[in-house]
């Protein structure tokens, strides 16, 4: 068996004690005679893998009494229409803050179901920044705030939480969800695909304060409604029970390894190694402001993009692949989730460097 370093930014590389105990599991889990795929939702195997990946999520992100956490389908990419469905009737506008690509489209699809206002954009500066809470222009009477922690596509994070008082902030953490500690207690809803950092894709995590579930606009379909969702326990309708069962042997080995500080000392270790070499090339570069680079997510651009294609071969023929950037941005992308080995940015970076010698 050969693995090779994925620097896929998603659906992305998983640890390989959860595939391998995924694989001894396959045929017989735990004794029950069937795979988990196999399993009814309702039957008491499945109910507590449920409850146990559940029960962890709470434990590693230190999610209060007052918020349900709802296994749903959908992806990132529903919520940015479940999110208003069932949040903006409440005062019927709300504020987004638009930081890249991942942005654009929630506010894109949130006009369908009321007012949106731009309170902050990072487009002037080609999306290389977070714009400063200072020049926000929060409406008060907004029904929440909506930020994307963490631009897959274009590489800036905040590491920061934004601060709207009694509004409520809404995150989309699809890419840097369990990546670092955060108190969920400043945030009103955070909603995650699992397929960066998680789990497997067909999972979608939604973590929302009790008070925010029970305002759903008349058009929202039931099985995307929070309420019916929070009402059922996440079962009103099958939910993505093996991609679940993923998730919960990913929250596991994320607890094993130390936890969410554990894997922010891990995250940090890494990112440093590829921005330090970065920085330094004169080959090589990252345009992001170096206070909101992602740890998770680091697009990077040749000197030449005409040797792009040559690049990336090398890096194939090294083991080491999903290195194109995103067509918006171009260059390169290395993704490097809580799933990816030192060894792989270590990996990526000696390559750079014999690169950077061959044609710098
Ligand atoms: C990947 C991603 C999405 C899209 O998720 P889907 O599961 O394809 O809907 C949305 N937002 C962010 C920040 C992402 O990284």
């Amino acid at each position: 068996m050969s693995r090779v370093f994925n620097f896929s930014p998603g659906p992305a590389t998983l640890p390989e004690p959860v595939l391998r105990q995924a694989a001894d599991e396959m045929m017989d889990w735990q004794g029950s005679g069937m795979s988990v795929m196999e399993m009814s939702h309702r039957g008491k195997e499945f109910m507590g893998i449920h409850a146990e990946t559940e029960a962890n999520l709470r434990e590693l992100m230190g999610i209060p009494a007052n918020y349900k956490v709802l296994f749903m389908q959908g992806g990132a990419i529903g919520e940015n229409a479940i999110v208003p469905m069932n949040l903006i009737g409440r005062t019927g506008s709300a504020d987004y803050v638009n930081t890249g690509e991942w942005s654009k489209k929630s506010i894109k699809e949130a006009k369908t179901y009321g007012k949106v206002n731009i309170a902050a954009s990072g487009e002037a500066g080609n999306f290389t920044s977070i714009p400063n809470q200072s020049q926000w222009k929060l409406d008060a009477n907004a029904a929440y705030v909506h930020i994307c922690s963490n631009e897959t596509i274009g590489g800036v994070e905040y590491h920061w939480t934004p601060d709207t008082g009694a509004v409520p902030l809404v995150a989309d953490m699809s890419s840097n969800i369990l990546s670092r500690p955060i108190d969920v207690s400043k945030y009103g809803l955070i909603y995650a695909g699992a397929q960066k950092n998680m789990g497997p894709s067909g999972l979608t995590v939604v973590i929302v304060r009790d008070d925010l579930i029970g305002n759903s606009l008349p058009v929202t379909p039931s099985a995307f409604d929070y309420k019916t969702q929070a009402d059922n326990d996440s079962m009103y309708n099958t939910p993505p029970t093996y991609a679940i069962y993923i998730a919960g042997l990913v929250l596991k080995y994320v607890k094993q390894r130390g936890g969410l500080a554990a894997m922010q000392e891990h995250n940090q270790a890494k990112a440093k190694l590829l921005y330090d070499y970065l920085d330094q090339s004169r080959f090589f570069s990252n345009p992001v402001a170096p206070a909101d680079r992602s740890l998770m997510n680091v697009p990077f651009k040749l000197r030449d993009d005409a040797l792009d294609d040559a690049f990336l071969k090398g890096a194939q023929a090294r083991g080491m692949i999903q290195l194109k950037g995103h067509r918006v941005v171009g260059g390169m992308r290395a993704s490097i989730y809580n799933a990816m080995p030192i060894e792989g940015v270590r990996a990526l970076v000696g390559y750079m460097r014999e690169f950077e010698a061959q044609h710098g």
